[in-house]
């Protein structure tokens, strides 16, 4: 109601009601985290849309990841409701997609191109180009290479100048030009693809650009400080020469997608092209003053950093603990001592609290060990990480069909079906006889394999079953929604939470859920699987369950109790930072990693260290000493 949004803006400061009040001409917030800038953001949509009721007034809101964009969505929904529909709030990615959908075809893209998101799929049609030019078949490695070009709207022609050495240039060229010929030819594009396409499209035909202008008067863009050069020169040539009205919000020390393209760049290039008004929230209401002290310690170690940000200051006044009880330091005899100990500390904190716990690590492997740790403890945790696609057969088999139903020659899609099928019931239809079987029959390929797996099936009645429901499904693509339904009744309960099937349940009914809001629940198989494929599969967090999650996943979030575990030489930093040397643009990053997870805490922090680490002794993080903490002078277990 408008109550809700008065409330929300009478508990702004001072600095963060001028932003949420700014309306014509560019902006940029520059602040450090728990400032409040997500807050602004969210809170500013929501008063451009109550003062505006005009209803064909429109905002663009783009942020990181589409958890964020959910989040958002909620947010101004709270503040404004019914009201949200006017706000296009997603990330980069779905924003270009849905660009293309509207608007691809004047560039040759016909609307219900395939999205590929998988690395696995991309490597697939890679290591097939590569076959059909006659190329080397280990060049399928330079996939990453050809993301980098990507992210910097480089096409393939031309591409090998951007080369040293003028032999590998070729090859790259050779090799990425396949690729795109490939996508181009399956009518798919891939996340590089979906910014590249789009800014194509957009200084191809200026009037499109145009129409965004004028279709949405006002655009936001939050976690700017992680734009890509590509991304930036989409914005660049929306905006064309005289739109204004961008509003962007940023942390230059929280850039931890450096190895993705993002860097400084884009906030410098921000400021020269619009000569935004600038602004600064100094106060942080998320940590405890403890914490936001050895943040401002931790930070000022980079020597690249902007002086135009002045030190964080705290502003948080309801404080759980007397102020030097607000962060712990440490330190175990091995990594398995350090889970174990800190499952076991977590294990006392009340179970209906386990919600507001996380803990951080730089890699993966350290939280594997830490969920082990819990479930020992009888904690229950989920590792919460983008997941590239489901784990279970069951749900990899219904989203591939969903796929073949709608690209019947689509062999990728064929073969994950056919193997998770064969996981699922112990069959083996192999799909060279399938497709070898269709140049003979003419039938289609799932046809074919209906009957190539139901030889092996014998009288499983859900195996038949499910085979009968594919067929049926293929004849009538649209019919889709019940076909689904029919399959996920097919499909055992778990009583395992953490089981495979019961995440990837709950995935993908968070799934349905998110993308039915973003296109209605009505919206065609293409457009849905389109949403499918932009999404990551994470399955929600329970609301008695302890968060574990990577660095990078945790940009943006909070939590009341946040466990930072590795804080050990090698680990954070990493090994790859300390080979680059003291002052590298490596271990600039890696200090803003640590930085990024210290401040998610929103009561209390503990960081911790182990002397050895899969059985190589290592040295407290650095990190810990440009806090200014004194370590302990023996492990603790
Ligand atoms: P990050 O850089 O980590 O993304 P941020 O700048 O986006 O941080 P927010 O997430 O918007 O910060 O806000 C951090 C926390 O502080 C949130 O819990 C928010 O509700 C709270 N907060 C922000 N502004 C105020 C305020 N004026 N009064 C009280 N709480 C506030
Ligand atoms: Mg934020």
């Amino acid at each position: 109601t408008d109550s809700s949004l008065s409330v929300a803006l009478s508990e702004l400061t001072e600095a963060q009601s001028v932003a949420v009040a700014w309306r014509d001409g560019p902006m940029f917030v520059l602040a450090g985290p728990g400032s409040g800038k997500t807050r602004v953001l969210t809170t500013r949509v929501a008063k451009l849309l109550a003062d505006t009721p005009d209803r064909s007034f429109r905002v663009l809101a783009l942020t990181f990841t589409n958890k964020a964009a959910d989040e958002m969505s909620a947010r101004v929904t709270a503040l404004v409701p019914e009201q949200e529909r006017r706000a296009l709030i997603g990330t980069f990615h779905s924003f270009c997609m849905q660009m293309l959908q509207q608007h691809g075809s004047h560039i040759g893209i016909n609307p219900d191109f395939a999205i590929y998101s998988l690395d696995v799929d991309r490597q697939e049609i890679l290591r097939d180009a590569i076959k059909q030019a006659g190329l080397r078949p280990d060049d399928v490695r330079l996939l990453s290479t050809i993301d980098k070009l990507k992210s910097q709207l480089i096409q393939p022609a031309g591409s090998a100048r951007y080369f040293r050495d003028p032999s590998d240039g070729s090859r790259v060229e050779q090799v990425y030009a396949a690729y795109e010929a490939a996508l181009t030819q399956a009518n798919a594009l891939d996340f590089g693809s979906l910014i590249a396409q789009a800014h194509r499209l957009v200084t191809a035909f200026p009037g499109i650009a145009g129409r965004y202008r004028k279709t949405y008067a006002y655009w936001m863009f939050d976690e700017f400080q992680d734009t890509t050069d590509g991304q930036y020169r989409l914005i660049r040539a929306l905006a064309g020469e005289d739109f204004r009205n961008v509003f962007a919000v940023a942390d230059d020390d929280q850039i931890i997608y450096q190895w993705n393209g993002a860097s400084y760049q884009q906030i410098q290039r921000f400021r020269a092209d619009f000569s935004p008004q600038e602004l600064q929230l100094p106060t942080n209401y998320r940590c405890p003053p403890a914490i936001v002290s050895v943040a401002n310690r931790l930070v000022v170690h980079n020597l690249q950093r902007t002086t135009a940000k002045q030190p964080l200051e705290a502003g948080k006044t309801s404080l759980k603990y007397p102020d030097e009880q607000h962060i712990c330091v440490l330190r175990y005899s091995t990594d398995d001592v350090e889970a174990a100990s800190i499952a076991e500390g977590i294990a006392k904190i009340d179970r209906a609290q386990w919600g507001e716990v996380a803990v951080l690590a730089r890699t993966r492997y350290m939280l594997e060990k830490l969920q082990s740790a819990l479930t020992q403890k009888q904690v229950n945790a989920v590792i919460s990480q983008r997941r590239d696609d489901f784990r279970s057969p069951q749900f990899l088999w219904l989203a591939a069909v969903l796929r073949q139903g709608l690209r019947p020659l689509d062999r990728r899609a064929l073969e994950i079906l056919t193997g998770a099928f064969n996981r699922w019931f112990g069959t083996d239809a192999r799909v060279d006889l399938i497709v070898t079987a269709t140049e003979l029959t003419e039938r289609s390929l799932l046809d074919e394999w209906a009957v190539a797996v139901k030889a092996g099936l014998g009288d499983d009645v859900n195996g038949n079953a499910l085979v009968d429901l594919a067929a049926t499904f293929a004849k009538e693509p649209a019919r889709f929604r019940q076909f689904v339904d029919a399959v996920l009744a097919m499909i055992p309960a778990q009583d395992d939470e953490a089981s495979d099937i019961a995440e990837d349940r709950a995935a993908w009914s968070d799934l349905v859920r998110s993308i039915g809001k973003t296109i209605g629940r009505d919206a065609p198989l293409e457009q849905f699987l389109q949403e499918l494929a932009i999404r990551s599969k994470e399955a929600p967090v329970g609301s008695n369950t302890v968060t574990l999650m990577t660095i990078h996943g945790a940009k943006g979030k909070e939590f009341d109790h946040v466990y930072v575990v590795g804080l050990a030489e090698d680990i954070l930093p990493s090994f790859q930072s300390l080979k680059a040397g003291e002052n590298s643009a490596e271990m600039e990053e890696e200090r803003r990693n640590c930085f990024v997870a210290i401040t998610r805490a929103r009561e209390w922090l503990c960081l911790s260290y182990a002397d050895n680490y899969r059985g190589w002794n290592k040295q407290p993080s650095r990190f810990l000493l440009e806090m200014g903490f004194s370590l302990p002078d023996q492990p603790s277990q």
